[in-house]
C-alpha cells in the first residue's frame, strides 16, 4: 500500500503524469481539479459552491476541497495505493491528510514534485487543448493533434478550459507560488519529496518518476 502526492504548479504536466505513472505501477489516481469539473458538469450543489473560484483560478476553500478529498478516499479500497493530484495544495490540506491517514495507521509514503520553469508553464498553460470525451491534452504549439480540434486516441472534441486563458494561468501561477509552493518544504522536510525534472518528454519524464519511485520504494 503506497500514498503518493503529486506536487507542481499548473502546467508542469502532473494530470498527465499521475495518470500515466499510476497505470504503471499500477495505482489509483485520484485528481481533486477532475472531481471538481466532475460536479461543475453534473450541476451539483458542489459544483455550484466551486464553481466562481474555478473560473477565476482561484483555490476553493480548504474546508469544502478536504471535505471532498478524504471521502473520496475513505470510499475507496485499493489494495495497491493511491496517487494524489492536485491535492493538497495548501499547508492545511497537507497537515489534514496527514491526519486522516495518521488516524487508519498509513502516512504519505513519497511527494513527487514536477519541477518546470515560470516561463515554460505559461507557455504551456496557454495553448493547451483538452478532449471533452478523454481529457487526453494537447497544445497547439508542441504537440498539436493530427486533425485540428479532434482527439487522435479517440475522436472527441478539444476544447480549451476556461481557466487556461492566458490571463486566468497567470493568476493560477500566483496562487501556486503564493499556497503550494511552501509544500515543497513541507514534505523536504520530512524526507519525503523527490524532485523531477518536468522538462523534456512525457515518456522521459514518466520513467524518472517510475524509476524515483521504485528507488524510494525499498
Ligand atoms: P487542476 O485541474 O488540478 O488544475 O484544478 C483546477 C481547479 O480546481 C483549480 O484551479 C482550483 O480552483 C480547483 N482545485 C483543484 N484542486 C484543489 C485543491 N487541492 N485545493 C483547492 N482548489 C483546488
Amino acid at each position: 500500500m503506497m500514498y503518493v502526492v503529486f506536487l507542481g504548479a499548473p502546467g508542469a504536466g502532473k494530470g498527465t503524469q499521475a495518470a500515466v505513472v499510476a497505470e504503471k505501477i499500477k495505482l489509483e489516481h485520484v485528481a481533486s481539479g477532475d472531481l471538481f469539473r466532475q460536479a461543475l458538469e453534473k450541476g451539483t450543489e458542489l459544483g455550484k459552491q466551486v464553481k466562481s473560484y474555478m473560473e477565476k483560478g482561484m483555490l476553493v476553500p480548504d474546508e469544502i476541497t478536504i471535505r471532498m478529498v478524504l471521502d473520496k478516499i475513505s470510499k475507496m479500497d485499493s489494495q495497491t495505493g493511491i496517487i494524489l493530484d492536485g491535492f493538497p495544495r495548501t499547508l492545511k490540506q497537507a497537515e489534514e491528510l496527514d491526519k486522516a491517514l495518521a488516524g487508519q495507521s498509513r502516512g504519505i509514503d513519497k511527494a513527487v514534485y514536477i519541477k518546470v520553469g515560470e516561463k515554460e508553464l505559461l507557455k504551456r498553460l496557454s495553448g493547451r487543448w483538452i478532449c471533452r470525451n478523454c481529457q487526453a491534452p494537447y497544445h497547439i504549439i508542441d504537440s498539436p493533434p493530427k486533425v485540428k480540434g479532434k482527439c487522435d486516441a479517440c475522436g472527441g472534441e478539444l476544447y480549451q478550459r476556461a481557466d487556461d486563458t492566458l490571463e486566468t494561468a497567470r493568476k493560477r501561477l500566483e496562487v501556486y507560488f503564493t499556497q503550494t509552493a511552501p509544500l515543497i518544504d513541507y514534505y523536504q522536510k520530512t524526507g519525503k519529496l523527490l524532485e523531477i525534472n518536468g522538462e523534456g518528454k512525457i515518456d522521459e519524464i514518466s520513467r524518472r518518476i517510475v524509476t524515483a519511485l521504485k528507488a524510494g520504494r525499498s
